[in-house]
């Protein structure tokens, strides 16, 4: 970890007094323990701020009077970010590894419905090549009256015989802080937050507690800075008050799933822009999910190809033993067309891989432990 200050500037307005000046840096020095230093220029005063500049909230500042404007110059996400981490996070999924040089599929059915639906479609993902298994017990849909999965115990005993079936590591998604214990007794390797719960901060707070990795969706009304806030703050251990807690967990992996928009065509609009601009902005993981973004199984094949060819450390899809009788998400699961997108991703991420397209960003990967 490379340890540049944070640095913020509060400049002040034209005439501000130095009672306002006072104010501003009193504020800074009790409510978050920050050295300020002051610069007087012509007619106007700047105030810099050194250090965990990231937990301030601007908006305080910015009310006090003879405040002009608060500039962030290092990005509020620091721990996510790779101004201050220069190399990429590799995150290591009990001995699969996500992240770097390498390419990791994520698979599986979208929920789990029955067991045989589910230990089926997980043999089936793990002899498409598959890297991690999708074992989703609990599911937030885009309408509640959808099926929301088993009962949790059910669900999750299932997730035992989809493991044991296939002997990979499985991602689930968590919605509820209830269930935390009962994933990890259950032997979840990764935990999913899904994009209705990006935002969610007791969520976010409690996996920072753990050491389990994550991946975390970009909520789809979220920008980039939003989305890279909430993986800085898994990483972060901070508690409600701001405070280091001296935990943290480094283990998060990014998920670009597409944002809303007018199209109605798809479900969901994914920029394939955000994949090289998002790695360039974060030492993170990042791997793209064509079946949530697109919302239709004969535009994942290509669209996989596409993530993959900008940069993303890895897929995530949907695959079903038959989408046509699913109960969740049907029409974006890939049943026969899986194997083959997973060879291509493969070949594509070699060839680039193979041209040195990646060496700016992949040069030095370090694990995360
Ligand atoms: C999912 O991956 O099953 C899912 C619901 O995706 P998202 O949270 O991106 O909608
Ligand atoms: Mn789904």
């Amino acid at each position: 970890m490379t340890e540049n200050p944070e640095i913020m500037i509060i400049h002040m307005v034209e005439g501000a007094t130095d009672e306002q000046t006072e104010r501003v840096i009193d504020r800074i020095v009790s409510d978050y323990g920050l050295q300020c230093q002051t610069m007087v220029g012509a007619g106007s005063i700047v105030i810099g701020v050194k250090g965990m500049a990231g937990i301030i909230d601007e908006g305080r500042v910015t009310e006090l009077p003879g405040v002009d404007r608060v500039i962030r110059i290092t990005e509020k996400y620091k721990d996510a970010s790779r101004n201050f981490h220069h190399e990429d996070t590799i995150v290591d999924v009990n001995g699969t590894l996500v992240g770097g040089g390498s390419l990791t599929i994520f698979g599986g059915p979208c929920a789990i419905e029955t067991e045989e639906q589910a230990v089926e479609s997980a043999v089936m993902s793990r002899d498409a090549g598959v890297d991690i298994l999708r074992a989703f017990v609990d599911k937030s849909r885009t309408s509640p009256y959808d099926y929301r999965g088993l009962e949790i115990a059910r669900g999750l005993d299932i997730v035992k015989a989809m493991k044991a079936a296939t002997g990979l590591p499985v991602v689930c998604e968590l919605i509820d802080l209830r269930h935390l214990e009962a994933f990890l007794e259950a032997g979840i390797d990764v935990i999913q937050i899904g994009a209705r719960s990006a935002q969610y901060s007791p969520l976010l707070e409690e996996l920072s507690r753990i050491r389990t990795p994550v991946v975390l969706k970009h909520g789809f009304g979220n920008d980039l800075n939003e989305w890279l806030c909430a993986a800085a703050y898994i990483m972060s251990g901070l508690d409600r008050a701001g405070n280091h807690t001296g935990a943290g967990n480094p283990n998060v992996i990014l998920c670009y799933r597409g944002i809303r928009s007018f199209e109605s065509e798809t479900r969901f609009a994914a920029d394939i822009s955000m994949i090289p601009l998002v790695r360039s902005k974060s030492h993170l993981p990042l791997i793209a999910d064509p079946s949530h973004s697109s919302g239709d199984r004969s535009l994942v094949e290509r669209v996989s190809y596409g993530f993959v060819a900008a940069g993303a450390n890895g897929l995530e899809f949907d695959i079903h033993c038959n989408p046509e009788e699913a109960l969740c998400d049907g029409r974006q699961a890939v049943r026969e067309e899986a194997g083959r997108i997973v060879t291509h991703a493969r070949q594509i991420h070699a060839l680039l891989a193979g041209n040195g397209v990646d060496s700016g960003v992949a040069a030095a990967a370090a694990v995360s432990k």
